[in-house]
């Protein structure tokens, strides 16, 4: 994967640079970061129903969001400022973008909110208009952090538990 990356930053100057490749592939360190939803690109869905010659078909649209290359730079910056105490260079050119919906964090397709509007939740996970039905998992989450998030899903998924054992 590292090889790959020198490879494709160097070009057609790879072959000859195979020896610096190795080298570099060495003391390469890959840094793998994530955004806050806030900063992210989102993705709208929607549903065209069928007409009498075929299937349903499921659009997905991209709203991109600027707001993320400038937290992206201003990471490299403070990197880059650090460089003595981490013992490291980032290499810009290597910075890779992934594409939007490009994530391991994915979450907050029906946000909870105190007033769920459509397609949104209350805060027991029940999309508007459901009383029984509760979601649990990162659909529900308002938001998504930069951070892993599993820990925080389990939690919501308790917390949602309980309180809906409480109202019985
Ligand atoms: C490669 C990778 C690495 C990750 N590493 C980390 C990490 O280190 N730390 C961390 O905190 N998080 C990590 N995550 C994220 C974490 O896996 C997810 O955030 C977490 O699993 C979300 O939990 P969830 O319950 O919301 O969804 P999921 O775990 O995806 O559960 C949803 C379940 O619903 C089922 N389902 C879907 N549709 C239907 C349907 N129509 N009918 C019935 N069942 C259905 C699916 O089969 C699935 O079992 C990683 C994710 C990936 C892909």
């Amino acid at each position: 994967m590292v090889g790959e990356a020198v490879r494709k930053t160097f070009g057609p100057l790879a072959k000859p640079l195979d020896f610096l490749a190795r080298q570099l592939e060495e003391r390469l360190l890959i840094v793998q970061g994530f955004l806050h939803s806030d900063e992210s690109p989102s993705m709208n869905l929607t549903l065209k129903r069928a007409d009498t010659n075929g299937g349903d078909c499921l659009h997905v649209t991209v709203q991109p969001n600027p707001e993320g290359r400038r937290v992206v730079k201003r990471v490299l910056r403070e990197m880059l400022r650090q460089t003595r105490r981490v013992g490291g260079v980032p290499l810009w050119p290597m910075l890779q973008l992934a594409d939007p919906g490009r994530s391991f964090h994915s979450g907050g397709s029906f946000p909870m909110r105190e007033k769920p509007g459509a397609f949104e939740s209350d805060c027991l996970g029940r999309p508007q208009g459901w009383n029984r039905v509760h979601a649990v998992d990162a659909t529900v989450l308002p938001s998504t952090p930069g951070t892993t998030i599993t820990l925080s899903v389990m939690a919501n998924a308790h917390r949602i538990g309980w309180e809906t054992a409480a109202l019985d």
